[in-house]
């Protein structure tokens, strides 16, 4: 069965078209600057149409949808409620939902009679416990306004753990793991028994580990005072967290790693600092999520960062070993969020329903 699957992004759409249920890669590509000046298509449903022109006998989608909130704890096909939800999720995720959404629309119309499936970067995490989702914030802000934790890369984080088990050759039922996602975003998840238990990711995709272009963790008293002091509104406050900080904004240099790493071997104060509070956040994680699981059997690192740049992985493990204790796994696995996207699509429309 071919199964599309596509991440309709705000101004790129990404696809791969696989072969289920072997697994094999039959194409790949991405249509960028989507909706800019001089862009090669002006909207989603000409992006999809160009995309849909390449591809032929497309069996099933699987989309990518960045917030499922409490509605979606697992991949659903899509219908009319489905939509409405994934709509109603486009006010905690103003930036991502509506462009996932674009993509559904234009699929249903592009592709009629042909199931389509969102699987939420979200659902993942939906079983991390009440006392690691719920902020030290009023409750009826949770009651009311589903101000909580929920957690991204989840297919990511997800996709790993079953790596490492099948590598492992153990059951996930049986490992305590800790996931480290580190690319332009980055998060980092605890997974006892194959489920998520807790993650660095909250509310929005700006908790946590510093990250290319955006904080992590901060005192939230500093958004006030930043707004005050700099005279920033909400927009300006909500674009230096999100695309002016993290390793860019402290290096001053860039949000590319590689760059940073070039920079600070020939002896760039500002790109080694960044570089050390980036290592040191990610460190500071591991513990509590040590402590939270009790000891690990696998430590494992993937994404860009993660995959390839062995040096700052050796740099987040140096003083690991001590607390890591009975010898675990540190292990290097390259995500594919896509695959585990076709996986749960084939799943999902395989299996007869009663
Ligand atoms: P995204 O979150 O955009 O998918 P990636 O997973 O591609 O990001 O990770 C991007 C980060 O990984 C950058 O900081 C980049 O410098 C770093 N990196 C290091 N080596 C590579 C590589 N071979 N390919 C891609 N990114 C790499």
């Amino acid at each position: 069965m071919k199964i599309l699957v596509i991440n309709s992004g705000s101004s790129s759409i990404k696809y791969k078209l696989f072969e289920m249920p072997q697994e094999s890669l039959l194409t790949k590509g991405a249509l960028e600057h989507i909706g800019e000046k001089d862009a090669l298509v002006p909207n989603h449903h000409a992006g999809l149409k160009t995309i849909l022109s390449k591809v032929n006998s497309v069996q099933a989608v699987g989309h990518r949808v960045v917030h499922g909130a409490e509605k979606f704890n697992k991949p659903v096909v899509v219908n009319q409620n489905v939509i409405n939800g994934i709509k109603k999720c486009c006010a905690i995720a103003p930036l991502h939902n509506p462009a996932n959404l674009a993509g559904i629309m234009a699929c249903q119309k592009l592709l009629p009679g042909v199931k389509q499936v969102a699987v939420f970067d979200t659902a993942f995490h939906q079983s991390i416990p009440p006392k690691a989702f719920i902020y030290g914030l009023p409750y009826i802000y949770y009651k009311n306004l589903g101000v909580r934790r929920y957690g991204f890369h989840g297919t990511s984080h997800q996709y790993v753990a079953i790596e490492a088990s099948r590598i492992l050759k153990k059951p996930l039922s049986k490992l305590k793991l800790i996931t480290c996602h580190l690319g332009n975003g980055c998060s980092i998840t605890a997974i006892d028994k194959g489920k998520s238990i807790d993650t660095s990711m909250g509310f929005t995709p700006l908790e946590g580990l510093v990250m290319g272009t955006r904080c992590g963790d901060l005192d939230p008293a500093l958004i006030t005072h930043l707004m005050h002091k700099v005279k920033l509104d909400t927009k300006q406050m909500n674009l230096i967290l999100n695309k002016e900080s993290g390793l860019k904004g402290i290096s001053g240099l860039s949000n590319d790693m590689r760059i940073l790493e070039a920079k600070a071997n020939t002896g760039n104060k500002r790109a080694s600092l960044a570089i050390d509070i980036f290592v040191y956040r990610i460190r500071k994680y591991i513990g509590a999520y040590l402590a939270v699981l009790g000891g690990i059997d696998a430590l494992i690192f993937t994404a860009g960062i993660g995959e390839h740049q062995a040096k700052i992985r050796k740099e987040i493990c140096k003083k690991l070993f001590f607390c890591l204790g009975k010898s675990p796994k540190i292990m290097v696995i390259p995500t594919n969020e896509e695959l585990m996207i076709a996986r749960q699509t084939y799943k999902l429309i395989s299996t007869p329903r009663l």
